[in-house]
């Protein structure tokens, strides 16, 4: 048979497809999913997808597994699974990139991935022989043993919560108000192929296992690493994250300030808006949160739902990002104990805090 040599985020997107999280997909798209994705965040019977999965080859890779039935995928020197390659296609990459990013400029770390690509796009369904194996395996697990997990335990409305960060205030907040309405929080941080500066998966996993065992009714608490990579993508992926997290049994996902974004491309609360045009097709509802952040009048962590000072003392209002915390890490500062808690900061003495380069 013949063979196509995957890279490890290839590999991870196999993963991802032959496990069901990315349901209703099976495979890596085809042309008409693909453009159907691409113009209307839907796939072309209607469900809403925002996002492609798309196998970028090079043209070498394309021509080499052209008019096969099955081709076997291969990582490393081992066989990992198939793919039955369906079709082939090239698309206008600054003009998708518009559409998906809503930017073409490639200083967008998400941009310059899609644009970068090799070329060619191969579409056909995935079968996985072989799991994923890296250093945190088994801090993963496969949306069959979530939803396992959460009838065993009793859960009838979870929650699901998608992080890059150890834990900061802010998102405990959020946490913890999605715990007022539902039977348990499933966790699940994502710790694919990242950019230099994010925090390492040793790093999270610490934080929460401090959050989680100290702070938390630990036995309302699931927790569980993604292992697929940024699109950084914004309000797309916020879709995106909420379909995936409903392929792991959660019912609601929270979306926050700036979901899954990079710098300044999206409005803040972008993702909310975009959600809110999908209610009711995504087979999990959006618990679509503000803030939060810390204010010194308020003391405490609030949003501006809750107090009012962020336009009439804004000298009182600190907001909290994962951003900010982690220059303070890096620049050697301590940051304070209403951003991130000193417990937080404890157990993360001797861990590798952040990716020193792009991963590849
Ligand atoms: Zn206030």
């Amino acid at each position: 048979m013949s063979e196509l040599i995957l890279t490890k985020n290839q590999y991870l997107e196999v993963e991802k497809l032959a496990l069901g999280a990315f349901q209703p997909l099976t495979g890596f798209m085809n042309e008409d999913q693909f453009h159907s994705v691409t113009d209307n965040m839907r796939l072309p019977n209607g469900e809403p997808f925002p996002l492609p999965v798309a196998l970028d080859l090079t043209p070498d890779q394309a021509s080499n597994i052209k008019g096969l039935p099955t081709v076997a995928l291969v990582f490393e020197g081992e066989e990992i699974g198939t793919l039955k390659p369906e079709d082939q296609f090239k698309c206008d990459r600054e003009n998708a990139s518009l559409k998906i990013f809503g930017t073409e400029d490639p200083n967008h770390p998400g941009v310059a991935y899609f644009r970068g690509g090799g070329g060619v796009f191969a579409g056909g369904s995935v079968s996985l022989t072989k799991r994923v194996e890296f250093e945190y395996s088994k801090e993963e697990r496969t949306p069959a043993e979530t939803r396992a997990l959460f009838a065993a335990r009793g859960w009838k409305r979870i929650v699901g919560f998608q992080t890059r960060n150890t834990p900061h205030r802010a998102h405990e907040y959020l946490q913890r108000v999605g715990l007022e309405h539902v039977d348990g929080l499933f966790v699940q941080p994502l710790v694919g192929r990242k950019k230099k500066g994010d925090y390492t998966p040793a790093a999270i996993l610490a934080g929460y296992r401090a959050l989680i065992d100290d702070f938390y009714q630990s036995d309302r608490v699931v927790f569980g690493i993604l292992s697929t990579w940024m699109r950084y993508a914004g309000p797309r992926e916020a879709v995106f994250h909420a379909i995936i997290r409903r392929n792991y049994g959660c019912t609601h996902f929270i979306v926050g300030r700036d979901h899954a974004g990079v710098g300044d491309y999206y409005d803040k609360y972008a993702a909310h808006d975009l959600t809110k045009r999908f209610d009711g097709e995504l087979g999990i509802e959006i618990f679509r949160l503000k803030g939060p952040y810390h204010c010194a009048a308020c003391d405490g962590i609030v949003t501006e739902q809750t107090c009012p000072h962020e336009t009439t003392l804004p000298s009182a209002v600190t907001h909290i990002s994962g951003t900010d915390i982690r220059a303070m890490l890096v620049g050697g500062r301590t940051p304070e104990p209403h951003l991130i808690r000193p417990e937080i900061i404890a157990a993360l003495e001797g861990v590798p805090l952040f990716v020193l380069e792009d991963e590849a």
